[in-house]
């Protein structure tokens, strides 16, 4: 296999030690000044991006790395790093284990229909309780 170099990629860091690939993932990277460390060989690198171009770097440098890589791995793609202290963990809006759960009020305090009903909650195709204008009870 010819021996690509990512050097010139922006936001794919190559360790120059072992040569692993280190993906400055997710856009929080875009924008972004720090030390950030290889998954292969724990290398640290003080890297610069703006715009999601890589404006300084990657420089060796030494101590505790500010961010982790979003992911990692080798040239031949047969080594994955995924484990939290090689990577980082995906970025979410909203925590996995906060789901939204049925709303019957907006945040003004307007009946809204965003969760189940049941046909005795319906009238023609509208919600009940909001034609009705009062709170939502679940039908027991
Ligand atoms: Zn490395």
């Amino acid at each position: 296999m010819a021996d690509v170099s990512y050097k010139h990629c922006h936001l794919v860091l190559e360790c120059a030690k072992c040569g692993v690939l280190n993906y400055m993932d997710p856009f929080t990277f875009w924008n972004w000044s720090g030390k950030t460390k290889c998954a292969g060989c724990d290398a640290i690198y003080a890297v610069t991006y703006s715009n999601g171009q890589k404006v300084k770097g990657p420089d060796a440098a030494d101590g505790k790395p500010d961010r982790l890589p979003g992911f990692a791995q080798t040239k031949d793609y047969k080594t994955q790093y995924t484990s939290s202290d090689k990577v980082a963990p995906p970025v979410y809006a909203r925590d996995p284990a906060n789901k939204h759960g049925p709303t019957y009020k907006n945040v003004r305090g307007n009946p809204v229909a965003a969760g189940k009903l049941t046909a005795a909650d319906l009238r023609g195709s509208r919600a009940r309780f909001i034609v009705e204008g009062v709170p939502y009870k679940p039908a027991s």
